[in-house]
């Protein structure tokens, strides 16, 4: 990167994109300060501490090591270097609510084998279907992801989509896996990943096959303490290279400066910079930090946009062991659809959730006291939705009726320590658009360059996190970050910077 030594640059947010952005741009030279409403930051990768037990708040697996590998090798240095990681085997365990349980090995061989015990000659088609995948991440990842492509023309490469199988591009997840696999359980298996990006096998694209290979392939990680403790780690970076922190400090407008650059309204005060780069998701940023002449669309348009799934979220301390759950199990019901249709056909509260329990203390003493187990349920349900204190008092005893009936484990009575989060929670805490956990879904047309871009609508205005590209996902904001610099760099390396400006005029 050419240096940007006299520049100044805000980040709105210290979520992941935030953190992620801050640490390129102070490396290339540019006096870089972070302001971040919380008194920590992380954002949605969060973590909740009630007396001995510790439960990150939001991301629970880490996934894509290669990913985080070379976030911190530009840094010349390693993950290891600020945490520890765990190769969890199994990945996972999956209870089906038809009473059936299956572990998915760490291993792809054994993976193989468990998908031919369901049906005879789909071992083999793993293996195709994985190779499929893999290539797919591959080509994805170096065409797609890595290289920031703005425009929809530069998606438009003709090499690189016709090296992509054609079903990966016209296909809905749900009907290019339904080529593969008879078995309704195998189809289950291979989709759920989609959950991460916040979609639904019906409306994403089968280009998404590729999660298959981060699933099977590269393996499910823990960092010892929990996700947060990359959030540690990215904040230790930042500060070993000059970045400054602050906290608590809410930003309540943004306009161009009338000396060029761009300037802050915040609970602190004001404060200019040559440019601002906001984590806060462009939906909150239009709604309510811009002058209205300055906004890109109005409010019809965020109305309208197809966003990822909330969560109803339970953080529990429990006494005792839990004998029947694993690191991370998902529990499924055999017919998924009526959920996904809860979530995006007809916003509902769903009546037979699927959902997914988190036991970290499994694994990592060091986050529940002893005889213990810290817990995180996790149901995802439609972005929006009214939830008052009884709709989430009821389906608080719905959910924990359903673990006790699918899952062994009545927890009832054992929970020592309580938290919850909903809808609510994300829209107040986070601003996002009706209160979606993720962000704006990986739809065909949220896709890519369809997805909000990288500079906003006044100069100086930069985007970065999980509501624009690549997506969702705590490596896809990692990759975010470096975008954004190198959209703020191209444009201002060279020209003059705030100070000198003004040591000009003055
Ligand atoms: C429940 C849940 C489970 C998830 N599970 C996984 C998982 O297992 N693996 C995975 O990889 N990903 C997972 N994700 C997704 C992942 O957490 C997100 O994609 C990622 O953390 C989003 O980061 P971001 O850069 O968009 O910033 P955000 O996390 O959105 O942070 C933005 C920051 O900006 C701050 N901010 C906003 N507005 C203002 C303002 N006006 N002034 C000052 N500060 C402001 C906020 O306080 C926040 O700290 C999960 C998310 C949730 C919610």
């Amino acid at each position: 990167m050419t240096a940007l030594s006299d520049h100044s640059v805000t980040v709105i947010g210290a979520g992941i994109g935030g953190l992620a952005a801050s640490c390129y741009l102070a490396d290339a030279g540019a006096d870089v300060t972070v302001l971040e409403r919380h008194d920590r930051p992380g954002g949605r990768t969060g973590r909740l501490e009630d007396g001995e037990f510790t439960f990150d708040t939001g991301p629970s697996w880490y996934l894509m090591p290669d990913v985080f590998e070379r976030f911190f090798a530009h840094f010349d240095c390693e993950p290891e270097d600020y945490y520890s990681l765990t190769r969890l085997d199994p990945n996972y365990r999956v209870l089906f609510k038809d009473g059936d349980a299956v572990d998915i090995p760490a291993d792809p061989d054994a993976v193989r084998e468990v998908f031919e015990s369901y049906e005879t000659g789909a071992g083999a088609t793993f293996d195709t279907y994985l190779d499929e995948s893999k290539f797919v991440y591959e080509v994805g990842m170096d065409r797609f992801v890595y290289q920031d492509r703005p425009r929809f023309r530069d998606w438009v490469d003709t090499d690189v989509l016709r090296s992509l199988p054609a079903a990966t591009l016209a296909k809905s997840m749900d009907d290019y896996v339904g080529d593969f696999f008879e078995h309704p359980k195998l189809r289950q298996l291979v989709q759920y990943t989609l959950v991460f990006l916040g979609g639904s096998p019906y409306n994403t694209p089968a280009l998404y096959t590729l999660m298959s290979h981060v699933d099977y392939n590269l393996g499910v990680y823990y960092p010892d303490g929990g996700l947060y403790s990359v959030v540690e780690g990215l904040a230790d970076l930042a500060t070993e290279l000059g970045v400054t922190l602050e906290t608590g400090v809410d930003v309540t407008g943004i306009a161009p400066a009338s000396s060029g650059g761009v300037e802050l309204a915040t609970t602190a005060g004001e404060h200019a910079a040559d440019a601002v780069v906001s984590n806060a998701p462009p939906a909150h940023v239009d709604r309510d930090l811009l002058p209205d002449r300055h906004r890109a669309h109005d409010d019809d348009y965020w109305d309208s946009r197809t966003y990822a799934p909330s969560a109803y979220m339970l953080y529990l301390g429990v006494d005792g062991s839990l004998d029947s759950l694993a690191h991370h199990t998902l529990v499924l019901p055999t017919d998924w659809r009526s959920h996904f249709e809860s979530i995006f056909d007809d916003p509902r509260w769903p009546t037979d959730p699927a959902y997914y329990v988190n036991v970290p203390s499994l694994t990592d003493d060091s986050v529940a006291p002893d005889g213990h187990e810290a817990v995180v349920v996790l149901v995802p349900i439609a972005p929006g939705l009214e939830d008052g204190e009884h709709v989430r008092e009821r389906f608080r005893e719905q959910v924990i009726d359903d673990i006790a009936a699918h899952t062994g484990v009545d927890l009832r009575d054992r929970i020592v320590v309580e938290h919850e989060a909903s809808v609510r929670t994300f829209a107040k805490r986070y601003s996002t658009p009706q209160g979606t956990a993720l962000g704006l879904a990986h739809t065909l047309t949220q896709t890519g360059p369809l997805r909000p871009g990288r500079r906003g609508p006044i100069d100086g205005l930069y985007y970065v996190g999980g509501s624009t590209t690549p997506g969702i996902g705590v490596p896809m904001c990692l990759i975010s970050g470096e975008h954004a610099a190198e959209a703020v760099r191209s444009d201002l390396a060279g020209a003059p910077s705030l100070s000198s400006r003004l040591s000009l005029e003055w």
